[in-house]
This record gives structure tokens, sequence and C-alpha cells, in this order.
């Protein structure tokens, strides 16, 4: 059931809910309602309030509809408020007949419908046409770019209307769901970034407060045996956890952990060996991962690595890396940072930065960004250099230059190391940009 109130002082509203939410609870632990459970594991969900919009679950049964009509009318006594009937809707699962429908609809005077309108103005069923649903933003967007020329606009000037664009979307919107590109979704790559940067909020969120109730309840659901960020696509998601997990890859790669009991971190998966911005983990996966948590790298008793098992396990290069790292306390919890910000805590606007930082092909930007290939190849093959050195930038950007890293990465048994530094793995980047032996 969902309705809307009449306009009322905010914190009023708070001491209301207070009473209706304390009503609620109580009649579920009595058991006299129940609420949905999305998932064996998870828990048992009553109700939903926020300011004046309220949703509550319970049995469609003659019983479950009389107790949610009692506490209605308590509330009713206690707050002086008059819950709008006219204002509500109650939706049923589907194979509910007809007849039980009726007699709940007697109980409770509430509109019958097939499925609830807006939740805090979002839709709550997000059906197989997401671009219908997502029209609306579309035009709201296109009214307010009418009359721009964006071609014609200063850097700045574009700036500003991104902004103005930006402001037309609710973020709440945004932090919800991945706006779709081609049918009924942008091409700005800097609102992409944007509407990711909020979504890995939310994930970011999931991993830092495991014991929040939306936390529990995605856990349950899609990864009641791992972590979020090794949580995986499944075919059945709901529209929100979808692009949620879509927006993880910016905290994949944008933090690192540092390690406590080392349960949490996934050893094949997880940034930890190498910090700060570098990424790639060198060993070969095995094809039937071992040792599949940091915490099984390390000896059962003391606080040190088991150095025999990760020198035989790990290339030399990353096992000297993980042998530095210092294990502090294995009582304590292995913590993400995010390398954004000062205090390692995820901001939505260190995030949109990191994103545009790497600006990294998402699929909305390779459309869209004016380094797109088409643009980016004649020019280079028109610039008046040798032939030879057009080449060389042409294998260097498609990283097909036989560099150690990359002979190492095709399977082939060689010391994958720079061998004029030997300090790290030698990458086109690292010859290029990196290696103080060239830089001199
Ligand atoms: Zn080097």
């Amino acid at each position: 059931m969902t309705g809307r109130g009449d306009p009322l002082s905010p914190y009023l509203f708070i001491l209301y809910a207070d009473v209706l939410s304390g009503l609620i609870t109580k009649a579920k632990s009595d058991h006299l309602i129940h609420g949905v459970k999305i998932a064996p594991s998870a828990p048992e969900i009553s109700q939903l309030l926020f300011a004046d919009d309220s949703l509550m679950f319970c049995r469609a049964t003659v019983e479950e509809a009389n107790v949610i009509h009692n506490i209605i009318l308590t509330y009713q006594r206690a707050s002086g408020q008059q819950v709008n009937f006219s204002k509500s809707e109650m939706v049923f699962s589907k194979g509910i007949s007809g007849d039980l429908k009726k007699d709940i609809a007697n109980i409770l005077p509430i509109t019958i419908k097939e499925q609830f309108s807006k939740y805090l103005g979002m839709p709550t069923v997000m059906g197989r046409s997401k671009s219908q649903v997502f029209n609306f933003i579309q035009e709201k967007i296109w009214n307010k770019l009418k009359g721009w020329k964006e071609k014609n606009l200063s850097f700045a000037g574009r700036s500003t209307l991104i902004k103005a664009v930006a402001q037309a979307i609710p973020t709440y919107l945004m932090s919800s769901f991945l706006i779709l590109k081609g049918n009924g979704g942008m091409g700005f790559r800097d609102l992409r970034a944007f509407n990711e940067a909020l979504l890995a909020k939310q994930g970011w969120r999931l991993i830092t407060q495991p014991s929040s109730l939306v936390a529990q309840v995605l856990k349950a659901k899609y990864y009641p045996k791992d972590q979020f960020l090794e949580a995986k696509s499944k075919n059945q998601m709901s529209y929100s956890w979808r692009s949620i997990l879509q927006a993880s890859w910016v905290i994949k790669k944008g933090s690192y952990w540092t390690i406590g009991s080392g349960d949490n971190i996934n050893t094949w998966t997880d940034n930890w060996i190498h910090q700060r911005g570098n990424t790639t983990m060198w060993t070969p996966q095995p094809l039937n991962p071992n040792y599949v948590k940091v915490k099984n790298l390390m000896t059962n008793s003391t606080n040190e690595w088991n150095t025999h098992l990760i020198n035989q396990i790990f290339i030399a290069h990353e096992a000297q890396q993980i042998l530095k790292i210092p294990i502090i306390d294995r009582t304590q919890e292995d913590t993400l940072t995010w390398d954004g910000t000062m205090d390692g805590n995820y901001s939505v606007k260190s995030g949109y930065k990191a994103i545009m930082d790497w600006g990294i092909n998402t699929d909305a930007n390779k459309a869209n960004s004016s380094n797109n290939p088409k643009d980016f190849w004649p020019k280079l093959w028109n610039l008046n250099v040798p032939p030879k050195h057009s080449h060389l930038i042409w294998r260097i950007i498609n990283n097909a230059l036989p560099v150690k890293g990359n002979i190492f990465k095709k399977g082939i048994q060689c010391d994958p190391l720079c061998p004029r530094c030997s300090t790290t793995i030698e990458t086109c980047h690292h010859v290029f940009l990196e290696c103080d032996w060239c830089l001199r």
C-alpha cells in the first residue's frame, strides 16, 4: 500500500512515521503480518517509509488485511492524521484470485492497481522496455537543449550546457539507474561519467556499510557467498542492481585493499598487490584458482606471509612485492581505500574526476568522444613525420610492441622485468614514459 498524505511539517512527519513504523514492526514481530523476502536469507521487509510516501507489505489474506486496517486506525487515532485511501494504491502478486482480492478490498478500501506507479518519484517496476521508462527524462532534457547549438559553444559554454542538462535529471534517479545509451540514452560522456560516479557511490555503501538494510537484501539476493566486488551478472537482475553492478568497475579500478585478516580480499581479482593506480596483476590466474582469499597466503598463526607458498605461485616480481606488504593486525577487517580522496573514502566528485581522467572507453563515450579512433587514425597517418615513426606510434597505442610484459602475457616463459632498470614489468607505458633509463 502506498499513500501520500497531506502537506505537513517534515518534523511532524518523522514523528508520525515513527509511530506507524513502530506499529508495523510490532505486528511483524508478533507474526501477525509477514513482509516480503526476495531471497531465502534476505531480511523480511514489511515497510518502506520515506517522508509522506509509504510502502507496506503483507500476505494477501483476510487476516493480515485486517491487521493492516487496525494499524491504520490506530495510527489515525494517535496522530489525528487521516490516511487518504483514495490517494493510496494496492497491488497483488500474480496468482491471487479475484474473490480474495474483493474480500481484501472490502477491508481496505483502496484502488487495486496492476503495479505501483511511482515510489519517491521513481518507477517501481522496470518492464522490458527501459526506453519507455526513461522517455520522460529525455523529454525534459530535450526541452532544455532546444535553442542551444552545441557545436558553436566554447569549452566553458559546453560545460554550462552539461550542467543545465544534468540538473534536468533528478540526481536520485541517476543514483539508482544507469541511463541507457541508444534508445532513450544520452550521448554525453560527462553525463555518463556522472551517472556512473553516482552509482559507484551506492556500490561503495554496500561495501562499507554491510549491515544496512539495502546491503543485506542485495547480498542475500545477488552475492550471498561473495563480496560485492566479486558479484557476477545473472540473468534475472533488477534494473537498479544491474546498474550498480555495471558501475562497480569504478571502485574496482580506483581503489585498493589494505590488508587486515585477508578474509575479504580475493587473491586473483582484487587490487591488493600493486597499490595506487597500478591495477594489473601479472601472475597468470590459474585455471582452478586455489588460495582464493589473501588469508590463504598467510601462515596459520602468526602475522606473516607464507613465503614458500607465495614464491611458488606468484612470478618473482609479484612475490617480492607481496612479501613487502606488512601484515599489521589480522584481527582487523580488510579495508578498501579509494585512491581519489585524502581520507580514502569514495565521493561522487572524486569518482567523476577519476572516470574523466581515465578517459575510459565506456560504451557511451566510445561512440561520442573526440578520441574516437575514426577521427584519430587519419590524423596520425597524415602527420608530417617519417612513416616508421607513425607506425611506431600506431604500435604503441595498440600495445602491439614485443615488450617483455606482452611476451609474458602471451604465455612465453621469460623474465618480464624491464631489463634496463629491473624495477617493474616492461610495458609500453613503462618503456616510453616511466623508465628512468629512457627519461635520461
Ligand atoms: Zn625500466
